[in-house]
């Protein structure tokens, strides 16, 4: 029987089978056999507490770099399977270090590469995607109280050779494989105690976050607060896979809720309605400092000049971030729009070329700007919010040069020296320092 990542396999909530865990660990939680022994003493303790367990693991730190660099050593035209081939070898020692340590613990286990379990990928080698995994076999040594060390970052291809998930996949292939066995929670263990508030090196009084919802952490992992990979969240939201980030230094494991759990927003509700935790307007300050921003002046107002404009930036690659129009003044406009630094030259001469297509008179550059952004679900229902959060802005003298909102993210792009500054005093500005009640144990 084969299960894809989109269904769990009918069966899988079926009698008598024992809950199952998901535990994922990063390049520096088995940078060493000292690191590889304490994560499988912490696999160790959620079977002890009666789950099947999957252990998805990374290449050691250092380990996937130093592979990808021997095959751009032997020419940077390689053959993207026989890259593959290379830079999925990490984590096949790594799974069966950890498979070796567990039986060593008195735990049963095996290692699975991605070619046995299979996991299916779809898309070029060296970028693929999960397309579906086919759990039948690992569930029937769960069955045999065999628990599975499965290698993170790696498939199998359409062409039936070894793909890889890109860089980071690892996190990918961990919320793919608990969809598809439909597992209690992901654990994903880093070198980090869980999501934070803000950034802790600019805001010290940064918290870490307990719960947070699917789409807030989207917001909060694409603006800086890089901590799980994007796209696996993503696949976490869609397939309602509750995630948790912990650390893998401290002595606590996961099911002693230490890190932060991100899941669906009803989960959330639920625990402000029994009382579990207090509802937050606002859950987190997110910023991007590299930001540059341009403007476009007097621009023909006319149809089809947006297309001229945004045509030409995609077709080069350029992702726009921030768009202003302003109010027309008679037939010509001003159109102001935001990019990453990377992006910046690029964007530049793309609309220096385009200049007589778009019909502009002037085009003003500015590359020191950054973006700050308040994030949070409780937006939806309350108001105010931009308010609060301009004001707060105003009282510490930050201008604000562009606005930009969404349903649960208002975005402010301001000067980069005052970046630090705006990130403070809207940590202030919403109390994130302070706990929500019952979010402390
Ligand atoms: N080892 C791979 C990398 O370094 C995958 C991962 O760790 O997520 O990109
Ligand atoms: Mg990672």
């Amino acid at each position: 029987m084969t299960s894809t990542i989109v269904s769990p396999s009918p069966d899988d909530g079926g009698q008598g089978r024992r809950p199952r865990l998901v535990m994922k660990f990063g390049g520096t939680s088995v940078a060493d056999l000292d690191r590889i022994r304490g994560a499988a003493e912490k696999v160790a303790a959620e079977a002890a507490r009666g789950y099947d367990v999957a252990v998805i693991v990374s290449a050691m730190a250092g380990e996937t770099n130093k592979l990808v660099d021997y095959v751009r050593d032997i020419s940077t035209l390689y053959d993207a399977r026989e890259y593959d081939a290379v830079v999925a070898a990490g984590e096949q020692v790594t799974s069966g270090l950890m498979a070796l340590t567990l039986q060593q613990l008195g735990v049963p286990a095996r290692s699975w590469q991605g070619w046995q379990i299979p996991i299916r990928t779809v898309g070029p080698h060296g970028a693929a995607r999960i397309d579906r995994i086919d759990t039948e076999a690992l569930e029937q040594k769960f069955g045999e109280q065999l628990h599975a060390v499965v290698s993170g970052f790696q498939g199998l291809g359409p062409d039936n050779r070894i793909a890889t998930l890109g860089r980071g996949g690892s996190d990918t292939s961990a919320v793919a494989l608990a969809a598809a066995i439909g597992a209690e929670r992901c654990d994903i263990y880093t070198d980090v105690d869980g999501v934070y508030t803000t950034d802790p090196r600019i805001e010290s009084r940064a918290r870490k976050i307990h719960n947070i919802s699917f789409d807030e952490m989207l917001e909060l992992a694409s603006l800086g607060a890089k901590v799980l990979q994007t796209r696996a969240v993503g696949l976490a939201k869609n397939h309602k896979v509750r995630l948790q980030v912990l650390s893998t230094f401290e002595d606590r494991i996961g099911s002693e809720w230490p890190g932060t759990l991100v899941c669906d927003e009803d989960e959330i509700q639920q625990k402000i309605l029994e009382g579990e935790m207090e509802s937050q307007v606002v859950s987190g300050v997110a910023f991007s400092r590299d930001e540059a921003k341009i403007t476009l002046q007097r621009v023909d107002d006319r149809p089809g000049v947006a297309a001229a404009i945004f045509g030409p930036l995609a077709r080069a690659g350029v992702n726009v971030d921030m768009i202003v129009q302003n109010i027309s003044a008679g037939t010509r406009t001003d159109m102001t729009f935001t990019v990453t630094l990377a992006d910046f030259d690029r964007a530049i001469s793309a609309m220096e070329a385009a200049r007589e297509d778009i019909g502009y008179e002037n085009l003003v550059k500015d590359d020191n700007v950054s973006k700050v952004s308040v994030v949070g679900v409780g937006m939806r229902s309350h108001t105010g919010v931009a308010q609060k959060m301009f004001q707060a802005l105003a009282d510490d003298g930050v201008n604000i040069q562009v606005i930009t909102t969404s349903e649960i993210k208002v975005s402010v792009l301001v000067e980069r020296k005052y970046m630090e500054l705006a990130v403070q005093a809207l940590h202030a500005a919403f109390q994130l320092e302070r706990a929500p009640r019952a979010e402390t144990a």
